[in-house]
């Protein structure tokens, strides 16, 4: 499963010249080896394709300081998006499409991001260090990464700002048979009542609605940490469903107890609720699915 995290850069004056000039290298090697495409085609009849145009680029590096001056998978990256939009292109035209879009040069606005597809960078606590650019660029780091980060892109926005998306591949979670599962039910009396009777209270000010979202959040980034998976369900119907035989116990917000009369199960309400919880999220792993419209399998 792949993830995408995106941070937000302050680099210095220097690294920003640096990233702003490694854009503008990646903009001109696009618009050359689109402008090559063109010229073999149109004069020769011939189709380049990527590792013609890669074996081209080591060529002029060495004679180019501007080409010299970056990281060279990053320049293999410009010459596979283009290959990536002619292949693009083609199948457009195989299919007839009235749009065929055709490669197009880039200008200075259009070409807003390059990418490491796998080395060349390195996160470092709060540092975000490239090859060919000096230091390590200050990094705002909001969430902790989970996984392992495959591919780096830097992108600059119409604000100038910059930004570092980092991709992560993690396996499918809904592979994982639980050893053991726990339903939590998030509620006004007690903040939250496990399906093992365990009862966590609010702290003495009140914060509901604020700390339930946070709640959530801490809960799920601990748990991936920990190769765990949260499954949020629809708490719908979780308080009024008797989670032993599944008949619905009507009861009012004050009525604290579930006494079911089909099954004879009498337990605290919000007990009863955390178990139904866990029923549903046990499906929702098991169908690998979400179990309704605002239950969410996070990973
Ligand atoms: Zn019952």
């Amino acid at each position: 499963m792949k993830t995408a995290y995106k941070f937000r850069l302050y680099p210095n004056r220097q690294q920003e010249a640096q990233l702003a000039l490694t854009l503008d290298t990646c903009r001109h090697l696009w618009n050359k080896a689109l402008a090559d495409r063109k010229n073999a085609w149109e004069s020769e009849g011939i189709t380049r394709s990527y590792e013609d145009q890669a074996a081209l680029l080591v060529f002029e590096k060495q004679s180019n300081p501007y080409l010299n001056a970056v990281h060279s998978q990053v320049e293999q990256d410009v010459l596979r998006r283009l290959q990536k939009s002619f292949d693009n292109f083609f199948r457009r035209v195989r299919e007839g499409a009235r749009k065929k879009g055709y490669p197009r040069f880039k200008s200075i606005n259009r070409y807003s991001s390059i990418t490491y597809p796998q080395s060349g960078f390195k996160l470092n606590g709060s540092r975000l260090i490239l090859s060919k650019i000096s230091g390590g660029i200050r990094t705002f780091v909001h969430r902790p990464i989970v996984g392992r980060i495959k591919t780096c892109s830097i992108k600059r926005d119409k604000t100038n700002s910059w930004y570092v998306i980092f991709t992560t591949e993690l396996e499918n979670p809904t592979k994982l048979k639980p050893k053991t599962t726990i339903g939590v039910d998030l509620g006004i009396t007690h903040a939250a009542v496990t399906s093992d009777g365990q009862y966590f209270d609010y702290p003495k000010y009140h914060i509901q609605d604020v700390s339930w979202g946070k709640l959530i959040r801490f809960t799920v980034s601990k748990a991936e940490r920990a190769g765990k998976t949260v499954v949020l369900v629809n708490p719908y119907n979780t308080s009024q469903r008797c989670s032993a035989c599944g008949e619905i116990v009507s009861k009012k917000l004050k009525d604290r107890v579930h006494i079911c009369s089909r099954c004879g199960l009498i337990i605290c309400r919000d007990l009863n609720a955390s178990m139904g919880i866990r029923t549903l999220g046990l499906r929702g792993i098991a169908c690998g699915e979400p179990t309704s419209g605002f239950g969410l399998c996070p990973k």
